[in-house]
C-alpha cells in the first residue's frame, strides 16, 4: 500500500487466505462463548485498558492516520480522541446495560427485558476513519459481551495493525480474565469483507463504506437472516436563510466541504442559498475557496491535504466534466496542484459548481472536495431539495427564525439520520447516535442506545405464583 501524501510504498500486507479468515472467526467465536459470562462492568475493565493505552499513544497514532489516509494533523488526532472518547463512554456504558420491567396482565407475574451478548460481530471499514469506525463498533461490542472480528480497508492497514497491537497489549496485561482471541483482525480486500459477511457464526455484521458495498453486504447476510448495521454514503446539504449569521454560516461551510479533503460522509457536498442572497455569498465563498491553504497534511496551517488515491481524482475529473455537460457553472477549483505539495500525491483546489438543482451528478456522492450550490425561494423548496437525494446522512440550516429552524427539525423537515442548525453537516460528538437513513443504511452507532445493536434482547415472564394465569384469559381443562 502507498501513502496518499506522495504515493511512497508503506509496505505490502498478505490478504488473509479463506482459511485463515475462517479460523479467526472461529477463534472469536470461541472467546465469545466465554466472554459473555465475564460481567459487563469487568468487560468495561478491557475497555479502559484499551482507551489509556490510545491515549498514551495518541501522537504516534496520529501520526499514522495522516501517513495513511492524508488527514491533516488536527483531524487525525481529533479521530484517535474519538477512539478514547467512545473508550469512556463504553466503560460508564458497562454498568448501564439496562432493561425495562414491565407491568403483567396476570397476578403474581412480572414481565422484564434483558440485554445479553449477541455474538462475535464482524465489523467492515471505511479508508476515511482508520481507527475511529473500528472504535465506535468494537467498544461497544465488547462491553455488551461480544467478540470483534475486524476487516478494515484494504487502504489503511496500518492503522489496523496499531490498534489490534494495543489490544493485544491490554488483553495480556489483565491477566486471564480475557479470552485471548476476543478481538480478531483480517486483513484483505473485498473479498475478505464478503467472507465474514457470509459467515454463520458472525450474527451481526456492521459495515461502513459507499452504498455500492452496503447493498451487497445486506443481500448477503439479509440471505442468511444475520442482523447489518448499515453506515454508508451521504450527500448532505446545508441550507443558509436570509436572517442567518453569514459569516458563521461562511466557517462552517468551508470546513464541511473541504475538511478531510471531501472524504468524510458528512462532507458537505449540497449548499442551498435564498435566491436574494446567492450570488453575494457566491463571491465569498470563491473567496474562501482559493484561500484554503492545500498541501502537505502535516504542515502547520494546511487544511486541504492530499486525495486518498489517483482513483479518487479521476472520479472527481468526471464529476466536474458530468456537472459541466449537465449545465452546471464552474465558479472555481477543481485543478490538481502541483506547486508546493509533495510529489505524486493528488492535491487538488475545492471545486465550487452552481447547479440550478440536483442535477443527476449532483445526486451521486463524489468522494472529493466538491461544493454545489443551488438557489431556493422558500423554506419549503429548500427543504424538498434537502431531502431529494437517495442518501439521508447528515443535514445542517444556518437561521436565526426559530420558525425555520424547527421547521427543518419537524417531522416534514429534513429526513436525514443527522440535522443540525447554525453548525456544519460534518464533525459529529460521539455522545449521540450516528447515522443515516434511506441509502445511507438506516445504522445507528456511538452513543445514545446505539449498544443495542450489539446486544440480544429476551423478555422473561416470571410466575411468582402457585397458579398457572394464561395470558389473554384463555382457560383449558385437562
Ligand atoms: P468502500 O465501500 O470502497 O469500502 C469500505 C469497506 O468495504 C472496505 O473495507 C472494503 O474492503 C469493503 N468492501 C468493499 N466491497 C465489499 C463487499 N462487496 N463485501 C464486503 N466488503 C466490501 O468505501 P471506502 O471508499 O473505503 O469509503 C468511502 C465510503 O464510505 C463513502 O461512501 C462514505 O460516505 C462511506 N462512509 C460512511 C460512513 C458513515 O458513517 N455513514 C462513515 C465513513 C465512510
Amino acid at each position: 500500500m502507498r501513502s496518499p501524501i506522495d504515493a511512497a510504498i508503506l509496505g505490502h500486507f498478505v490478504p488473509a487466505t479463506a482459511g485463515l479468515a475462517n479460523h479467526a472467526v472461529e477463534a472469536a467465536h470461541g472467546a465469545f462463548l466465554k466472554w459473555r459470562c465475564v460481567p459487563a462492568p469487568l468487560r468495561g475493565e478491557l475497555v479502559r485498558c484499551i482507551g489509556n493505552k490510545i491515549r498514551l499513544r495518541k501522537t504516534a497514532l496520529a501520526r499514522l492516520i495522516t501517513l495513511e489516509a492524508g488527514k491533516i494533523c488536527s483531524e487525525a488526532e481529533g479521530e484517535v480522541q474519538e477512539c478514547i472518547d467512545i473508550c469512556d463512554f463504553a466503560v460508564g456504558l458497562a454498568r448501564q446495560l439496562h432493561g425495562l420491567t414491565i407491568a403483567s396482565e396476570r397476578p403474581k407475574h412480572r414481565m422484564m427485558e434483558q440485554w445479553q451478548p449477541l455474538g462475535a460481530v464482524g465489523i467492515i471499514t471505511s479508508f476515511n476513519f482508520p481507527m475511529a469506525v473500528w472504535a465506535w463498533n468494537a467498544m461497544l461490542g465488547l462491553v455488551c459481551g461480544d467478540a470483534v472480528v475486524w476487516k478494515p480497508s484494504e487502504k489503511a492497514p496500518l492503522c489496523a495493525i496499531a490498534l489490534q497491537r494495543l489490544v493485544e497489549e491490554a488483553i495480556d496485561e489483565m491477566n486471564d480474565t480475557i479470552p485471548a482471541h476476543v478481538c480478531q483482525l483480517i486483513l484483505g480486500e473485498h473479498e475478505a469483507g464478503e467472507r465474514i459477511a457470509s459467515h454463520p457464526l458472525l450474527p451481526l455484521i456492521s459495515a461502513t463504506g459507499s452504498s455500492r458495498m452496503g447493498r451487497v453486504v445486506a443481500q448477503t447476510v439479509a440471505a442468511r437472516l444475520g442482523r447489518v448495521l448499515l453506515e454508508l454514503g451521504g450527500n448532505n446539504a446545508l441550507i443558509v436563510t436570509p436572517s442567518a449569521n453569514l459569516d458563521m454560516a461562511l466557517q462552517a461551510i468551508v470546513f464541511a466541504a473541504v475538511g478531510t479533503a471531501g472524504q468524510r460522509c458528512t462532507t458537505l457536498r449540497r449548499l442551498i442559498v435564498h435566491e436574494s442572497l446567492i450570488d453575494q455569498f457566491a463571491e465569498r465563498l470563491v473567496q474562501g475557496f482559493d484561500n484554503v491553504p492545500i498541501g502537505h497534511p502535516s504542515d502547520d496551517g494546511v487544511l486541504l491535504g492530499p486525495l486518498i488515491d489517483a482513483d479518487a481524482y479521476w472520479a472527481m475529473q468526471q464529476a466536474l466534466q458530468a456537472a459541466e455537460q449537465q449545465g452546471g457553472q464552474r465558479l472555481t477549483g477543481g485543478q490538481r496542484v502541483e506547486q508546493g505539495v509533495p510529489l505524486n500525491g493528488f492535491y487538488v483546489r475545492p471545486a465550487l459548481i452552481r447547479v440550478a438543482g440536483n442535477l443527476d451528478i449532483v445526486r451521486e456522492e463524489t468522494f472529493a472536495p466538491i461544493l454545489y450550490l443551488m438557489p431556493y425561494a422558500e423554506l419549503d423548496d429548500a427543504i424538498e431539495l434537502n431531502n431529494a437525494v437517495s442518501q439521508g446522512l447528515s443535514s445542517a440550516i444556518f437561521t436565526d427564525s426559530v420558525r425555520e429552524a424547527e421547521a427543518f427539525l419537524g417531522p416534514a423537515g429534513s429526513d436525514c439520520g443527522i440535522a443540525n442548525v447554525n453548525i456544519g453537516t460534518s464533525g459529529a460528538e460521539i455522545g449521540a447516535a450516528f447515522g443515516g437513513e434511506k441509502d445511507t443504511g438506516g445504522g445507528r452507532e456511538a452513543g445514545s442506545d446505539a449498544w443495542k445493536n450489539y446486544m440480544r434482547r429476551t423478555t422473561n415472564t416470571i410466575n411468582y405464583g402457585s397458579e398457572l394465569t394464561l395470558a389473554q384469559g384463555v382457560r383449558f381443562t385437562l
